[in-house]
Formats: C-alpha cells, structure tokens, sequence
C-alpha cells in the first residue's frame, strides 16, 4: 500500500520552514479531530495522516532522514528496528504533540488540578498590630477574616438542594481522559468536568455551583506573653476552606509590634535612656524610673558617667519559652542644666574654678589630653 507523501499531506514545499508546517499541522489537526466530526469516518484517518506526516516533519532528525530515504526512512511500523533508528515513540516525539495539544486545548492537563477536584484550602495571613504591653503580657483579641467557606446551602457540593453532582460522561470520573490516537496515548485533563470528574447540572443558587462562598468570619486569637515583632500565630483550620471535601487551609496571625515611646526591645530584654542630672550623677541618689509595669526605684551610684547602663533584672518580657523574665537595661546621661540663674551660674563657676585645681577630679578629661599629648609629642 503506497502512502501518500508527507508534503504533500500538510500541503507545505519541500523547503518549508518548521513553523509553516507547525501551522499547517494545526490547521488539519483542528479540521479533522475526531472530536469536531463525529459524523464523518474518514476524518479520524486523515487526522492520524496529517500526525504522522507532522512528528516526522517536525524533527529535524526525521526529516532529513525522510528526506533522503522517503518512508522507508522513517517508518513508524520499523521504528527502533533499523540501523542508527530513529527513536521510536521517544520523550521528544511526544513531547512535540503535546506542544500542539497544548495549544488546541489550552492546559493539556500538565500539572494543574489535582484528581476528582479534591483541594486543601488556602492558608490566610493576618497581620495583627499589637502595643509592646500587650506582647509582654499577652492578650486576647477578636479579628475579622474574609475567607471562602463551604456554602451551606449545598453543604459544598455545589448542586442545588435536592440534586446532586453527577460523574462525569466524559472521563467516567477520571477528571483525566486518554487521547489515544494511533500508536500513542495522552492524558490529560478532561474538557468537561476540569478534572472534578463531575459536573454539576443544576448549580446551586448561592455559591453558583463552587461550593465555596466568600464570607467574613470573627475570630477569637490568644497572643502568648513574650511573643516578638515578626512572630505568627497558627489557628489551625481557620484559612480557606478546600473544595471537594478537601480540608481547610490554616490562618496565620502575624504579629506586628507597634513602637513605644520610652523602651525598645530586644529580645526578651528591654532598653530605656534615662537623664539624670550632674548632681545625682556627681553625689549619687536614688531615682524613680518607668518599667512596662508602672515605676522601679533605681539606686544611682555617686560619680556615675554618661553612657553607664544599669540593669533591672527580671524587669523585661516574659521569655515566650519558659517563665523566665528579661532584664531592663537602663542607659544613664547626666544631663547638662540649662536656662540658670546668675546666682546658680555663679555657684557653677566657683565649683568649676575649685575643681580644674585639681586634675584627678575629671579622670575622663585628664586621660584624653594625656593620650593628645602623647600623640603630639611621641617619646
Ligand atoms: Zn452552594
Ligand atoms: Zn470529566
């Protein structure tokens, strides 16, 4: 039986570039599938035709070969027989159909849905902005979340009450179905039901058939004590609802801390700057200062210096593992006064004047002049 030539099948020239065939293939391929003529016989034959010609032409490979050697180069019954053969029904020979396919049916079924339609639901996010005492203490919120729930009045299947989804005819409930032209078969997912492998004749009025209805729900969230700026929260089960039956996805609250006008944190301990005057500093006294909780007496110690730090233990955050508490680390200046009188400034330059007598009174002073010195005067 002599076969018709393949140039001759897609009708291109003998030096047709690869994307005139490509188009000239699509063209038959979309005029005779045998899904568009179910009436006529004849057309499943000439689609196999125009798909032989198509793989052979397609592959620079097989094209040459055919080109030189006429089918006898190239024939799919010796496939894989003859000497340096050409492949058989190799990944790139399939490869290059589903291209096509790919573009006659949209997604040829390539990842995509899942089988039978069955899907975990959405995790949500939630960012909750909460003030540094409710973090160190913890505390119970209410937030409202949009989300996608089961429609109650179909109870997620999607048909109206009363009805029920059927199988799909077309895959028979695959949610896949097999092209089997010729000598090889492709998956993909089915046309009719988009691979729930049921449709749906009479949807349901209020979620339209999807199972699923966009709602806004209250929640309940505890916040432990100690959690930090960037923590999340997981209440399980509360993202979007699946679909087929699939569980639901989980909400994740994200903890945003707002910043306080007197203490920063870092980690479980906290930060505060605290003026003294040159006074207290000088003599030492005892001050009040502020904590998450209200006030802490802090004892200052007499020739205290700008910049020292002192620490409050267990005055911090409550550490989010274990009942261990932070530490409140007190960073001191001694503050220089301002607005004085003529009496204070005079009492100020008397001290002064009493104090540059002696150099030992101003440690910090004396030991940087002397490092000037020394660089100045090296040896
Ligand atoms: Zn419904
Ligand atoms: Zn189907």
């Amino acid at each position: 039986m002599s076969k018709r030539d393949y140039y001759e099948i897609l009708g291109v020239n003998r030096d047709a570039s690869e994307d005139d065939i490509k188009k000239s293939y699509r063209k038959l391929a979309m005029k005779y599938h045998p899904d568009r003529n179910p009436d006529n016989p004849k057309a499943e034959a000439q689609f196999k035709e125009a798909k032989e010609a198509y793989e052979v032409l397609s592959d620079p490979e097989k094209r040459t070969a055919y080109d030189r050697f006429g089918h006898a180069g190239v024939d799919p019954s010796a496939a894989g027989g003859g000497p340096g053969g050409f492949g058989g029904m190799g990944g790139g020979f399939a490869d290059a159909f589903g291209d096509i396919f790919g573009d006659l049916f949209g997604n040829a079924g390539a990842g995509g849905r899942r089988q039978g339609g069955v899907y975990r639901g959405a995790d949500l996010r939630y960012n909750l902005e909460i003030d540094l005492k409710e973090a160190a203490r913890g505390t119970e919120t209410r937030i409202r979340v949009p989300t996608l729930e089961t429609c109650e009045t179909c109870k997620g299947s999607g048909a109206r009450p009363g009805t029920s989804p059927t199988t799909c005819g077309t895959c028979g409930g695959q949610g896949q179905v097999r092209m089997q032209q010729g000598f090889f078969s492709i998956q993909q997912t089915c046309p009719t039901c988009h691979g729930a492998g049921k449709v749906i004749a009479t949807p349901c009025s209020d979620c339209g058939g999807a199972g699923r209805v966009r709602k806004h729900k209250t929640l309940a969230v505890k916040i432990p004590a100690g959690i930090d700026h960037g923590d999340r929260v997981r209440l399980a089960g509360e993202g979007e609802a699946g679909a087929g039956g699939g569980p639901s996805g989980d909400l994740y609250v994200v903890v945003q801390i707002r910043s306080h006008p007197v203490f920063t944190r870092d980690g479980p301990d906290l930060h505060c700057e605290m003026p003294i005057s040159f006074g207290v500093a000088a003599l030492g006294g005892e001050i009040e200062i502020p904590t998450l909780d209200g006030h802490a007496r802090l004892k200052i110690p007499a020739e205290t210096q700008s910049g020292q730090v002192f620490r409050l233990r267990g005055k911090g955050i409550k550490t989010l593992r274990g009942n261990g508490y932070g530490d409140l680390l007190c960073h001191v200046t001694a503050e220089t006064p301002v607005r004085l009188t003529e009496h204070q400034k005079e009492l100020l330059k008397q001290l002064e004047a009493s104090i540059r007598e002696n150099a030992t009174h101003s440690p910090r002073a004396k030991s940087f002049m002397d490092k000037v010195k020394e660089f100045f005067n090296p040896g």
